[in-house]
């Protein structure tokens, strides 16, 4: 859960992040910056900023800001009825990004939090830098690291179902609670 209150400080600061990549966003793009803590509760570790830019029933844009060593937390887009799942597209815009995915771990730059040891198991390190691009194939389990300065990082995809994402930590609530103060 994330309070009311802390919302537009921490979507000015992923904005500014956002116009460092050289993005042009309009004011009222910056109040419709979702904040994300994966219920969680630690947003400057377990999470990520996220505007949507076009979201139709067959694709999606946004542009995802993470701040310095924030975790996006490990997940795979399952299909859905007739749907293989989400195929996605990411390209790092600004920033430094590790990206973790199945396959030899060669985890080396980044870090897991002590404690979540066990729910990140894709530990292929993929270092990505502006003008980096990956697909990721429907169902596959990934998760990303934003270097010390922070990431701005481009998602486009088929149809954008978020709250039926599987996540590895039991813990996570993809489906921010926003608690009135
Ligand atoms: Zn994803």
């Amino acid at each position: 859960m994330i309070r009311r209150s802390q919302i537009p400080a921490i979507q000015r600061e992923a904005a500014d992040l956002i116009r460092k990549a050289g993005i042009v966003l309009r004011p009222e793009e910056v109040d419709r910056i979702a904040v994300a803590d994966f219920g969680l509760s630690q947003v400057r570790v377990f999470g990520a900023q996220i505007l949507t830019w076009v979201e139709t029933s067959r694709y999606g844009a946004k542009v995802i800001a993470l701040f310095p060593n924030q975790i996006l937390p490990e997940h795979w887009h399952p299909p859905v009825g007739d749907d293989p799942g989400k195929e996605e597209t990411i390209r790092v815009a600004w920033g430094v990004l590790y990206l973790y995915v199945e396959g030899p771990d060669t985890l080396r730059e980044g870090f897991i939090p002590k404690g979540k040891e066990g729910v990140f198991t894709a530990r292929h390190e993929i270092q990505m830098l502006p003008g980096d691009q990956y697909t990721f194939p429907p169902g596959a389990k990934h998760w990303f690291l934003a270097g010390k300065e922070g990431a701005v990082v481009y998602s486009f995809s088929s149809v954008v179902r978020d709250a039926l994402d599987g996540f590895t930590d039991p813990e996570i609530v993809r489906v921010t609670k926003i608690v009135e103060d």
